[in-house]
Parts: structure tokens; C-alpha cells; sequence
């Protein structure tokens, strides 16, 4: 794993250090604000089984809140902001209101241990929920028959300041935080997902979240824009290992999904860029299962929102192989993946190489800018 940390040269570093500003600027610029704020109601609820380390199952509710969205929205690849109230600031009331609601059960809804509670962002972010809130809700959550409570940050807001009053308002109610790290590959990650996460910052997360007895839900990409398909399965592969390495026991893969208003689409709509193919997501799962407990987030391959362009083969295949993803997501079983297809392209093991990839990525920008 030497390539993830390896230190860059004062003239790479440069370069590196420019592309990833372009990608900001482009990233932020390509974002939009909704004229009208959506109403405080949670934009997604939905309820399915999940699979945690130790290989049982729970029911789990999962909830999207309408919030103000992630307060550091530069991600390639996040669509997040087209759904919320992204540019409107967040309602700390509209918040605490909605968990209430998502918390009273009904007789009519299906039975559920874990709940999910996603903000579109991140969570221990204080401008995105307050921190009253965030304890409101934790005594929310501990009044019910939860067992499991999920949420989501980057990791440079879980410090032991912030998590340790906020576990102890959970009471008995195991605290799991989701952290979309996407590659273990320093260029991958902080350039070309362009996420603001460096690596020590996710390792002293880990610190801090196995010292207070929280557990780690770490999200990998499947093909950040600029890679090619062979590279992402390289990518996810040694990524499965890093965290692996670390002590996490199981990954979410994330297949890239391309919606409008990121720089992913923006690619697409130049010609430079392309979801992974769904064989990929194949490999790459194939790839990652003998390091770490291995599930497929489904979402990204098939949804209801019909702008966005998802991961696709073939159609005699297609269907096939996410449905063989969603049983294998719930079972840890690789013979729920198919096996093959006439179209399934022939992909060779590639390493990578940053050289190549940063001249690559400057080369795409340049001729999508119109500047090549
Ligand atoms: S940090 Fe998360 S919510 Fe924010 S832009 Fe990146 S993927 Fe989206
Ligand atoms: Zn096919």
C-alpha cells in the first residue's frame, strides 16, 4: 500500500495541486440552486434488509431528510445537491421535526431495527445540524425500539469532542457512521472524486470511532470520472485491502451514477467519461470479496430518477447481473453473480499510475474547457 501515501514531489504535487483546483471551481460551478426551497419532509423513505460484518441481517428503515446539503459539495460525482435545499441553509427545526415523525411507528409499517438517517451530508457538521439537534435526535432515537442508528460524515468532523456526548445520549443504541472515503488512492481520491479527505484524516476517524465503540461504514467508488473500467477494479481491489488493513470488516461499493449538474455528467456530455460498465461492477465486487464483507449499494444501478444515467451492459444481461448484485449484497454469496455474456468486454489487471492518470485528467479537462 505504499502508493497511497507515498509523498509527492514539490513539481507533482504543483500539478496535481492545480488540477484538483479546476475540478473544484468546475465542480461547484456546475452546481444549482432550486429557485423554490423544498418542504421539510423527507425526500426518500424506503425499507430492506441489510447485512452487517458478522454476516446477520436486520431490517432497516433508511431515510433521506430534506436538509441544506453537504456544507463542502466539491464530490465529482455527488447529485446530491439537485434533491435538496441546497444554497437555502439548514432548518434546524425542519430537522428535528421530520426525525419525529420518521420515529413514530405505525402499525402498518414494516418491522425495523436499524434506522438509517441520512442528511445528505454530513451529519456532525455543525452548520448542517446543529448540535443541539444533533443530541435531540439522539435522544429521539434512544426512546424507541431502534437498535442501530446510521449517519453519515466526512471525517473530519468526527472528533471525540463531538461524538462522545452524542453516543452517550444513544444509550444502548449502536452508532454506526457511514464515511464515503470512495479510494485509498491519495490522487483518486482527493483529486479526482476531489473529496476533502486526506488520509490521516480518515485513519484518526477510525481512532476515534473504535475508541467510543462506534462502527464504520466505509463507502468505495466503483470508476471515479477520468479512470478507465480496468482501472476502478484496480482501484477498489487495493481500496478493499487498505480498509481492510485498518480493521474494517465490511465495504460499500458505490457504482458511479451520473446525474445532472456534476462534473461527472459534464464529462459525459463532452464524450470523456462513462459509467461503469455493470461486468465492472462484477469484477471489482469478485475482486474485493476475499478482503472484506462486500456489499453493492443497488441504488446507484437502478432508480427512479430518470435524468440520471446508471451503470448498464447489455440487454440480455443487465437485469441478470443487479439482480445477482442485490442477492449477493444480502447473502455475502458469489455464486449469485453471473458468469457471462457476449457483450462482457475483456478487461486486463492495470495498475495505476499517476503519471499517466493526472496528464490524463488535465488532458480531458483541457479538451472538454475547450482549451486543447
Ligand atoms: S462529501 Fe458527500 S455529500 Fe458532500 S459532495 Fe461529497 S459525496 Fe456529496
Ligand atoms: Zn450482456
Amino acid at each position: 500500500m505504499t502508493s497511497y501515501a507515498t509523498p509527492v514531489t514539490t513539481a507533482a504535487g504543483a500539478a496535481e495541486k492545480a488540477v484538483r483546483q479546476r475540478i473544484t471551481t468546475l465542480s461547484r460551478s456546475l452546481r444549482q440552486v432550486t429557485s423554490v426551497a423544498h418542504l421539510q419532509k423527507p425526500r426518500f423513505v424506503d425499507y430492506d434488509s441489510i447485512r452487517d460484518a458478522a454476516g446477520a441481517v436486520h431490517g432497516r428503515k433508511k431515510v433521506i431528510l430534506m436538509s441544506g446539503g453537504c456544507s463542502i459539495p466539491t464530490c465529482t460525482m455527488c447529485p446530491f445537491t439537485n434533491y435538496n435545499n441546497h444554497g437555502h441553509g439548514a432548518n434546524a427545526e425542519g430537522l428535528r421535526t421530520q426525525v419525529a415523525t420518521m420515529l413514530a411507528r405505525t402499525d402498518t409499517e414494516p418491522d425495523y431495527t436499524t434506522l438509517a438517517l441520512y442528511n445528505d451530508g454530513n451529519f456532525f457538521a455543525p452548520r448542517e445540524v446543529l448540535v443541539d439537534v444533533q443530541l435531540d435526535i439522539a435522544r429521539q432515537v434512544a426512546a424507541t425500539g431502534v437498535r442501530r442508528l446510521v449517519v453519515e460524515s466526512l471525517p473530519g468532523f468526527l472528533t471525540a469532542a463531538t461524538l462522545s456526548p452524542f453516543v452517550e445520549a444513544l444509550g444502548d443504541v449502536q452508532l454506526e457512521v457511514g464515511i464515503g472515503v470512495q479510494s485509498a488512492h491519495r490522487l483518486v481520491r482527493e483529486t479526482l472524486v476531489n473529496t476533502r479527505i486526506t488520509q490521516r484524516q480518515f485513519e484518526s476517524a477510525l481512532t476515534v470511532l473504535s475508541d467510543l465503540g462506534v462502527l464504520a461504514k466505509i463507502y468505495l467508488m466503483i470508476k471515479p470520472p477520468f479512470l478507465t473500467d480496468a482501472e476502478a477494479v484496480t482501484d477498489v481491489v487495493d481500496s478493499t485491502a487498505y480498509v481492510a488493513d485498518l480493521g474494517v470488516g465490511q465495504v460499500t461499493l458505490c457504482p458511479t451514477r451520473l446525474a445532472p449538474n456534476t462534473v461527472a455528467w459534464w464529462l459525459h456530455q463532452h464524450g470523456h467519461y462513462a459509467a461503469p460498465n455493470l461486468w465492472t461492477v462484477v469484477d471489482a465486487v469478485r475482486g474485493a470479496h476475499d478482503k472484506a464483507s462486500v456489499r453493492v449499494a443497488c441504488i446507484n444501478m437502478r432508480g427512479s430518477d430518470f435524468e440520471s444515467l446508471y451503470p448498464d451492459s447489455c440487454p440480455a444481461c443487465a437485469d441478470d447481473i443487479v439482480a445477482g448484485l442485490v442477492a449477493y449484497s444480502i447473502s455475502g454469496d458469489l455464486t449469485e453473480l453471473p458468469t457471462g455474456c457476449g457483450c462482457r468486454p475483456p478487461l486486463e489487471s492495470v495498475a495505476l499510475d499517476e503519471q499517466t492518470i493526472l496528464a490524463r485528467t488535465r488532458s480531458i479537462l483541457d479538451l472538454c474547457e475547450g482549451l486543447a
